[in-house]
């Protein structure tokens, strides 16, 4: 069955201007390389979507209040108080101005998450990608680290809603911690929230310690991993801590997101995975979405540099859709490192805090 690869010409507006590091060209360089490498591949489709999500469908995690401010900022409008709303990495660093018609994109990206869902849900494929989301930092009422809406909590709670699936694997590998992620299911069971991100950097959350609570106690997993990290730590962890719970666990559905922002030559972080990581990666949730009907969603947007983010994704997805394409590495400006002993250390305190809660997480 195909790979559902889902986006939006006007992906573009995502874009916080000149000086900021997210810029809404990143699509257009992705999908030259896309058409470059898999344009005439039969194992993919390509699906266009230009409706944008609705208010109910924010909704599922978004204030109203937070919605209707976000709105009128991107139209234009001056808001008092801003800053109670969003963060200053979510404006123009040199304007200081809110992005422009950001709000239509943001939605967007929200709707084309939910395309995703359906598709896979309905059968229309077995694996959906889209194409600009995993907007992770968005909380309910307040926008951070790029993100405005949360796409991932959104289609998460439209999974159960909708479908009523009731365990739900969200595998978070973007450098950063899920924090809009993880607050929204932090207490929930119907969510297990896998969380893979460089610890001491932006957003200062997702220590090991903070493994839900009430009835979410034990569902959610923050792998906080050193700088230089490399290829060898992220496998052992997946055959070590993520495969395991996920065999237990038994996942309805499987949602993975974040992108290039893990390789050494992104900048922003120190991880140390290079395309062969992002690819192992990619197959590693294969493997993982056997335990439902091979049914996972995919949501790719993290990534500072133009030849580097399409390099990872493509990487990611090739992985995921298991077909062979030619890559040349980016030059790596950073140590890859193979930070395997304090790997080795963190599996292992993090198998001592799950024991009373997985029976995968005593051997
Ligand atoms: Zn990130």
């Amino acid at each position: 069955m195909k790979t559902a690869i889902i986006y939006s010409d006007e992906l573009k507006n995502y874009d916080f201007g000149p000086g900021h590091p997210f810029r809404g060209d990143r699509f257009a360089s992705f999908f030259q390389l896309y058409e470059e490498k898999l344009g005439k591949n039969k194992n993919f489709q390509l699906i266009k979507n230009s409706q944008p999500a609705s208010d109910k469908e924010l909704k599922l995690w978004h204030t109203q209040e937070y919605i209707q401010v976000i709105k009128a900022a991107s139209s234009g409008i001056t808001i008092p108080h801003l800053y109670q709303f969003i963060s200053q990495d979510n404006v123009n660093p040199i304007s200081g101005k809110f992005p422009q018609d950001i709000e239509r994109a943001a939605r967007i990206i929200v709707r084309n998450s939910i395309l995703a869902l359906d598709f896979v849900q309905e059968k229309r494929s077995e694996k959906a990608v889209n194409i600009g989301g995993g907007l992770h930092h968005a909380k309910s009422g307040y926008g951070e680290g790029f993100c405005f809406y949360n796409d991932v909590v959104i289609v998460a709670r439209y999974a159960m809603e909708k479908y009523s699936l009731k365990r739900i694997l969200i595998l978070d590998t973007d450098a950063h911690a899920g924090n809009g992620t993880c607050e929204a299911f932090y207490s929930d069971p119907n969510v297990l929230f896998i969380d893979l991100h460089q610890a001491g950097i932006y957003p200062g959350t997702g220590f090991i310690d903070e493994i839900g609570e009430g009835r979410g106690e034990g569902f959610t997993i923050n792998l906080p991993l050193a700088a230089a990290t490399g290829n060898k730590s992220y496998q052992l962890i997946f055959d070590e801590i993520i495969v395991p719970l996920a065999r237990e666990y038994k996942p309805e559905i499987v949602i993975r997101y974040g992108g290039s922002d893990p390789h050494p030559s992104d900048e922003i972080t120190q991880l140390g995975l290079t395309l062969e990581g992002f690819k192992m990666i990619g197959k590693k949730v294969k493997e993982i979405s056997r335990l439902c009907e091979n049914k996972s969603v995919d949501l790719i947007c993290s990534g500072y540099k133009p030849d580097v983010l399409s390099k990872a994704w493509l990487s990611l997805i090739t992985g995921l859709a298991d077909v062979e394409v030619e890559l040349e590495e980016p030059l790596l400006e950073t140590e890859q490192g193979q930070n395997l002993a304090e790997t080795k250390e963190l599996i292992k305190r993090v198998k001592e805090n799950l024991k009373p809660h997985w029976k995968s997480m005593n051997n």
